[in-house]
């Protein structure tokens, strides 16, 4: 149950509330706003400014190329409709959730509350997606703020506000997916991305409690075996581990063939 609600006006304000005990960032409150057993006050960020999405920058991995500056409160749907969102990553935003939802959603939201069922994360994880995180109210030298992939983000989920994600726009992207109807979430899904110096990353998801890193290399291969290995314990309620090894291999050599 919410008990109190905050809607600060800055940055500085959202971080000192979020000092407090029991109290969480509010984003598009899709998830936050369903009944729970315990009790918490809800810092609603929707007044920060925090929903821009702008391409800048430097992708910090490479230290070339231009990045995708997203704000933590950006909506999914704004987001899939930015002229800068790239394609395939569109497909993977609309298998997250259905329209009347995205609209609410944020993107911080949904990275902090998926699980390795969400599309959206896979994509992300792949894109080697990283986050501005603020841990506390300003000090001296200015927020305690720091950068960190989405890969050491997602298994710890540290507290904190998410200000930014950051993608990169210098790279090839490809998504796959299987599920059992064309909107359901994927019992399996696979994102590739390749930069121009050849690295490339592939995660899979569709289950568990996170996506998983199958590959991050200097090349593309060993792609399918990677995909393949990387499944071989994947059995739950929606599919076995051994159709998943099979599907994932197929779905990373889609990827490949599908990169742009
Ligand atoms: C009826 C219904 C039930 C759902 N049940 C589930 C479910 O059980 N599990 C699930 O994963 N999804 C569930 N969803 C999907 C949920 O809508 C998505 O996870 C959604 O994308 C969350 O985004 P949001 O912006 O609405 O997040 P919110 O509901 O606002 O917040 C979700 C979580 O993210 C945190 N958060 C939000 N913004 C930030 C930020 N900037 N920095 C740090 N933390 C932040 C919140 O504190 C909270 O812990 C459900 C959706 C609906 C409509």
């Amino acid at each position: 149950m919410i008990t109190a609600y905050h809607r600060p006006q800055t940055l500085d304000e959202a971080l000192a509330l979020l000092t407090q005990p029991n109290t969480v960032p509010l984003g598009g409150g899709t998830l936050l706003s369903q009944p729970r057993p315990d009790s918490i006050e809800a810092v609603d960020l929707q007044s920060l400014g925090l929903d821009s999405i702008n391409k800048k920058g430097t992708d910090p991995s490479t230290r070339s190329g231009q990045v995708l500056e997203i704000g933590a409160t950006a909506t999914l749907q704004a987001l899939l409709e930015s002229e800068h969102c790239p394609e395939a990553l569109k497909t993977a935003i609309k298998l997250e959730a259905p329209i009347n939802i995205r609209n609410s959603a944020t993107v911080a939201g949904t990275l902090v509350s998926g699980d390795g069922r969400s599309p959206f994360a896979t994509a992300l994880l792949s894109l080697d997606a990283k986050l501005t995180l603020d841990r506390g109210p300003r000090t001296e030298d200015g927020f305690s703020s720091s950068v960190l992939g989405l890969g050491e983000f997602l298994p710890l989920r540290p507290r904190g506000l998410i200000t930014s994600i950051a993608i990169p726009l210098n790279t090839k992207f490809a998504f796959e997916f299987v599920s059992r109807t064309p909107v359901d979430k994927p019992i399996i899904c696979a994102a590739l991305t390749q930069w121009a110096s050849g690295r490339t990353r592939l995660v899979l998801g569709g289950y568990g409690k996170s996506p998983m890193l199958a590959m991050d290399g200097t090349e593309a291969d060993g792609l399918e075996i990677a995909a393949s290995n990387a499944y071989h314990e994947a059995t739950d309620e929606w599919a076995s581990a051994e159709y998943r090894m099979d599907v994932a291999a197929v779905l990373a050599k889609r990827c490949l063939e599908g990169l742009k």
